[in-house]
């Protein structure tokens, strides 16, 4: 246990809050049978934003995966009732595509060839920093959704997933944490209709209080901040289906 203590003590001297507030609406899944490490990776990520679900063994985690609407999984190889090998390879049979990073021991080449012929995606050799599991993390969710760059451009608006920032015609928008999440996660499924219940889905944690009509509320105001004189029109309702976010992709800039 003594050896993941530095997880939190190195590197926390700059920019921790600032990490913090770069809250991410995206639905992480931990599978780590080491009760300390699994309890420090659901707290850093959940301090980041994240809605995290936890695993402590390969079976329970082959079912979160196959349940839940995940946006990328962490998964430590060795682990009991199912290695992580076969939890990864059952998630790829049955059709699953969330990006993985896997943790693996130090000196285990063959598990990082394993892992990644498998279905993973990247591999963090143990003890790592929690700072560059956040950074493969991110760069994982990125691409997995096809976008190279940290900036997410549609129509005139500008949405940099690393600052957390949004612009209008280049206009800074001063968006909540809240209204920040859900505008990322329409533009990241732009395109795609998006329920109620699946946006609540990914800004909540699975014990959390979930509320459909904060959703409602939230998306109005966002309406109203992105679009204050109804020109742009940057998120659809369609009645009794959910939100389409429909400006049009703009990869010149
Ligand atoms: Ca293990």
């Amino acid at each position: 246990m003594a050896a993941y203590v530095f997880i939190w003590s190195m590197r926390v001297a700059g920019g921790f809050s600032d990490d913090r507030r770069r809250a991410q609406l995206m639905r992480i899944l931990v599978v780590e049978d080491e009760p300390a490490l699994r309890e420090q990776l659901i707290e850093r990520l959940r301090g980041e934003g994240y809605a995290v679900d936890a695993a402590a063994d390969g079976e329970e985690g082959a079912y979160c995966g196959n349940e839940l609407p995940l946006d990328a999984a962490i998964v430590d190889l060795g682990l009991p009732l199912l290695s992580g090998i076969h939890m990864i390879r059952r998630w790829r049979d049955a059709g699953r595509q969330f990006p993985i990073l896997i943790l693996t021991a130090r000196g285990q080449w063959q598990d990082k060839v394993d892992g990644l012929e498998s279905g993973g995606d990247d591999y963090l050799v143990k003890p790592f920093h929690m700072e560059e599991l956040l950074a493969r993390l991110r760069a994982l969710i990125r691409r997995s959704r096809g976008w190279a760059d940290a900036v997410l451009r549609r129509g005139p608006l500008a949405l940099d997933i690393r600052a957390q920032s949004v612009a209008v015609s280049g206009q800074p928008v001063s968006l909540t944490a809240f209204e920040y999440r859900i505008l990322e996660y329409l533009v990241l499924h732009a395109d795609r209709v998006i329920s109620k219940s699946e946006l609540t889905e990914h800004v909540y944690d699975e014990d959390a209080d979930r509320d459909s009509n904060v959703i409602e509320v939230l998306v109005g105001r966002l309406r109203r901040k992105l679009d204050p004189d109804t020109s742009l029109h940057p998120i659809e309702t369609l009645r009794g289906r959910g939100y389409r976010f429909c400006l049009e992709a703009d990869s010149s800039g």
